[in-house]
């Protein structure tokens, strides 16, 4: 069975072919025990078994100190945005870098359940880019500092976190597992599974566990994350299937060589696309150059009738999920891990072709 597409949605997003053809085996059979991994108890041995795999490839793979805990959540990167805060802003205010849609949501959520302050906000400046560390408030009394590791919307990606008194809390959701983590800096990292990790419905956390342990013990239990640390993750039954794609998904990053080589991988096949839209003079990348994104590649034609001309011509091509963001529009090429540089390749050559035809 070959790919249809190539697929540049930004999330879910494209998982490696040989993974699909697995997990789609093992909806019906999983690893020969005559029984769906759909219908199977979390509490089994097969199930546990990956289970644990999962989280122990997340850890090496990531090279996650022992300090820290992983865990496997529900309710996406959207309730990390208030979890965070129940957990670990207790009695201390948090900081927040506003840099776009994802952190603006982050900072309004856990707004209603702990005082929050802004110590940055790029928001409104154009082109796109993350705040110069000169231009960070951080204050040493609050609790972390939240950054977003990756605008998922507007292509924009901290190259370095800042240096920083108190620990990061970082939302990687779309760049996870596609570079290294300086951990010294950090309490905690959440991640939706659905761009780098897996399908929907599973959440990465990775915490430290002195962090996890200060929570209040009055929270419900599902939303304190000690709970879940002193569980492996299995309090209730978790999302098994999404974690056994997690499990699958990881073992292929392990067979490509783990992050390191990922991450080199990323890093050229962001580059070939921005070097075409650069010296195209016909697309323009929206995002300011040092910031740019190597997840989610943004920019634009000359206008919106072209634009809806290129998608419509693209996705006929078998270039699928290239529509920009509803909130800021234009073009939006995500090329998370498993996107192989053939496809990159591909596009190359359809916007070239485009542009002879109506540039
Ligand atoms: C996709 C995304 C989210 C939202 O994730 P859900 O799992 O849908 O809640 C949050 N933050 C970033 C950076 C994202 O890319």
């Amino acid at each position: 069975m070959a790919r249809v597409k190539f697929n540049f949605s930004a999330g879910p997003a494209v998982l490696p072919e040989e993974v699909l053809q697995e997990a789609s085996r093992s909806v019906v059979d999983c690893g020969n025990t005559g029984l769906s991994i759909l219908c199977m108890s979390h509490r089994g041995g097969t199930y546990e078994a990956l289970h644990m795999e999962a989280l122990a490839n997340v850890r090496d793979l990531l090279h996650v100190p022992p300090e820290f805990a992983v865990l496997f959540l529900q309710g996406g990167a959207t309730q990390q945005f208030s979890q965070v805060a129940m957990n670990l802003a207790v009695g201390k205010p948090a900081d927040y870098t506003l840099t776009g849609q994802w952190a603006d949501g982050a900072f309004k959520e856990a707004g209603k359940v702990a005082t929050v302050r802004v110590a940055a906000d790029s928001r409104k400046i154009s082109p796109a880019r993350v705040p110069f560390p000169s231009e960070i408030k951080i204050s040493p009394d609050a609790a972390y500092l939240h950054v977003t590791s990756n605008e998922t919307v507007d292509g924009i990606q901290w190259s370095a976190f800042p240096e920083s008194p108190v620990p990061l809390v970082c939302d990687m959701s779309s760049d996870i597992m596609s570079r290294e983590i300086p951990w010294s800096r950090f309490g905690l990292v959440y991640a939706g599974a659905q761009k780098n990790l897996g399908p929907a419905g599973v959440t990465v956390v990775i915490v430290r566990k002195d962090v996890a342990e200060k929570a209040p013990s009055t929270l419900p239990a599902m939303l304190r994350y000690q709970t879940h640390v002193e569980k492996d993750s299995l309090h209730n039954t978790p999302p098994c299937f999404s974690i056994y794609v997690l499990a699958l998904v990881t073992r292929w990053v392990k067979a490509q060589g783990g992050v390191a080589a990922l991450e080199a991988h990323n890093r050229a096949k962001a580059a070939k696309l921005y070097a075409a839209i650069d010296a195209s003079g016909f697309y323009t990348g929206t995002a300011d150059k040092a910031h740019r994104s190597i997840m989610n590649v943004t920019y634009r034609l000359p206008n919106e009738d072209l634009e809806k001309m290129f998608l419509k011509e693209a996705d006929a091509a078998g270039l699928s999920g290239l529509k920009g963001h509803r909130a800021v529009g234009g073009l939006r090429a995500s090329i998370y891990n498993a996107m192989p540089a053939s496809g990159v390749d591909a596009l190359i050559q359809f916007m070239a072709d485009f542009q002879k035809r109506k540039g």
